[in-house]
């Protein structure tokens, strides 16, 4: 297949070509680098099959593919608070372009939408007919809402054009090709415990995530666009192993052999407490579930992140 990847540059959509470029196929990048890395692709440069064009989504892009994956969005707290607006016109503007170009193509097309989506969960775990629990107007809205407008935009093209759509909410997701740079909770844990720092839990640490290695979700995305009749499919990806984030430094400590301490900080504004996803659907309409266990991964990604200053930049 001739494939385009919005936000290929990016942490999963990377590993995302990485794997779509093994098993045969022609894959086309577009990225702006908000927040993708020119590094995450730099071992792919020489490949016959990869096309990487510096692009924002929100203006036309013109190239002949049968599959778009639209993961083109700042999606780390840190990374979308720096960038909300851009973070707000990129899901609403350049959704909608990626939509018109799909549509005009007749290309199947996959949103990677988000577990912020659902806000500070009122159900747990959550299922893809929880409609969640938002504030509109709070820090991480320019996200959760403009993720929200551009499923709801999705919807209407399948709804009014047929258009072969589906829809990913991603939960908290780790790996290798993790920024050490975007606030998230395992790289800023993995880096402080290598150096010594201490580890900042906002809050108390009862808050909790479900991670998954970057690895199992790449094969989700692959088994959700590849699968046909599944237009106007919602499916949760992401591992229901649910810890807490004081559990979380407590291991990463452990397993990076750190004499590092836990501090603890104020929360941060409108912090989910709990998210864990509700994956039924996704294992039973197509048999995926994830397999790596959080110790393994986080072996991996700990493994990445000592090698971090020498991989080529
Ligand atoms: N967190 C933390 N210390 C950090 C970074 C994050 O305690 O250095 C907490 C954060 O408050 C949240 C959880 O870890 O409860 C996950 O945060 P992250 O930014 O990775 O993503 P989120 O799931 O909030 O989108």
């Amino acid at each position: 297949m001739r494939v385009l990847v919005a936000g290929g540059s990016g942490f999963i959509g990377s590993h995302l070509c990485d794997s779509l470029l093994a098993d045969g196929h022609s894959v086309i990048v577009a990225d702006n680098y908000i927040t993708g890395r020119k590094r995450n692709l730099q071992h792919l440069a020489d490949h016959p099959h990869l096309t990487i064009i510096e692009h924002d989504i929100t203006n036309p892009l013109h190239v002949e593919v049968d599959w778009i994956f639209h993961l083109a969005s700042p999606a780390s707290p840190v990374g979308y608070m720096r960038h909300p607006i851009e973070t707000h016109v990129t899901n609403a503007v350049g959704t909608h372009q990626l939509l018109q170009l799909a549509q005009r193509l007749g290309a199947r097309f996959l949103f990677t939408s988000t577990s912020e989506a659902y806000g500070n969960p009122l159900e747990h775990p959550q299922s893809e007919t929880y409609f969640g629990n938002v504030n509109p107007v709070g820090p991480r809205s320019c996200y959760d809402e403009s993720k929200r407008y551009a499923e709801s935009l999705t919807m209407e093209y399948v709804r009014q054009f047929n258009l072969d759509a589906r829809i990913v909410r991603i939960f908290n997701t780790y790996g290798p090709r993790n920024d050490p740079n975007d606030g998230r909770v395992i790289p800023n844990f993995i880096t402080a415990a290598k150096s010594g720092q201490p580890l900042v839990v906002f809050g108390d640490g009862s808050q909790t995530r479900s991670l998954c290695y970057v690895s199992d979700l790449v094969r989700g995305l692959r088994v959700v666009m590849q699968e046909p009749e599944l237009a106007g499919e919602v499916f949760n990806l992401g591992n229901p192993d649910e810890r807490t984030i004081l559990e979380l430094a407590t291991i990463i400590i452990e397993q990076c052999g750190s004499r590092s301490q836990i501090q603890f900080e104020p929360a941060r504004q409108d912090d989910p407490e709990r998210r864990c996803p509700n994956i039924s659907k996704v294992r039973s309409m197509l048999g995926w579930e994830p397999t790596v266990s959080l110790e393994d991964g986080l072996q991996a990604t700990i493994e990445y992140f000592s090698a971090y200053e020498t991989l080529p930049v």
